[in-house]
């Protein structure tokens, strides 16, 4: 089919592409991928990240800070990367992805650490008027109570209750269906009960692959049947409207 779509979330700096990055890129271009999204997560990334944007002009920035890392990282380490943040600021179009990862870290020292990270992460996109793409594996509700009152939120690759979806739906953010909608029976269960207006797609590239082997953005397209026929909507319909979603999710 012959629709334009975005990969609203993928890391292609990341060294599973660094034989064949530029095809990769070019690849998702030339089958209509018209915009790609790259997150950060930490200092390197970060920078990386905007590399690729400064020169790809269909690939953007956000700015992240991985929760995984924040129990292992040093107070020093990470306020390099809070400053990194808000130096390059204009170069982004978002801050994340940041937020809370309670499936890694079960110890109250390790989540106390990264939900006071999390806000100072939070208070800069807060600060800078940019839109927070959240990472939340087993700490949506909590991620939602701390960001509730923001403009623009993502929740990337969401995998939480249908319950707390609803909530998230409700206080005006996006939620982002990763490629796992392919083959994971409770993603699927999130994109037909997430409401259109709110539905963003995204790879997680090269993570969870709906193929064998490396996720690459072109297979975001794979999603794209898998959601209309959940949603009983038009493939081209489906693609346009998480298109439409994360140009304004993002004020692009
Ligand atoms: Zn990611």
């Amino acid at each position: 089919m012959n629709y334009e779509v975005i990969d609203s979330h993928c890391h292609l700096d990341f060294p599973k592409f660094n034989k064949d990055r530029h095809e990769t890129i070019m690849r998702a271009k030339e089958s209509g991928v018209v915009l790609m999204i790259n997150s950060g997560i930490d200092y390197k990334t970060n920078a990386n990240s905007l590399e690729l944007a400064k020169k790809y002009d269909f690939i953007h920035a956000t700015l992240g800070l991985s929760p995984q890392m924040v129990p292992e990282t040093n107070n020093e380490r990470i306020n390099q990367i809070l400053a990194q943040m808000e130096r390059n600021v204009d170069k982004a179009i978002g801050i994340g992805e940041a937020g809370l990862d309670f499936y890694y870290c079960t110890d109250e020292a390790g989540k106390q650490k990264q939900k006071e990270v999390f806000q100072k992460v939070i208070d800069i996109a807060d600060q800078y008027n940019k839109t927070l793409v959240i990472h939340g594996r087993d700490g949506e509700e909590l991620a939602l109570e701390m960001t509730r009152d923001l403009d623009r939120v993502v929740f990337h690759c969401y995998g939480g209750t249908i319950e707390t979806m609803k909530d998230i739906v409700d206080a005006g953010h996006y939620v982002s269906v990763p490629t796992l909608v392919c083959f994971s029976d409770h993603h699927k269960e999130i994109a037909k009960n997430l409401p259109l207006e709110n539905m963003l797609i995204e790879t997680d590239s090269p993570f969870l692959s709906p193929r064998k082997g490396r996720n690459e953005p072109v297979f975001v397209r794979d999603s794209v049947p898998v959601i209309s026929q959940l949603k009983e909507t038009d493939e081209a319909e489906i693609a346009k409207a998480t298109m439409q979603n994360t140009l304004r999710a993002f004020e692009l």
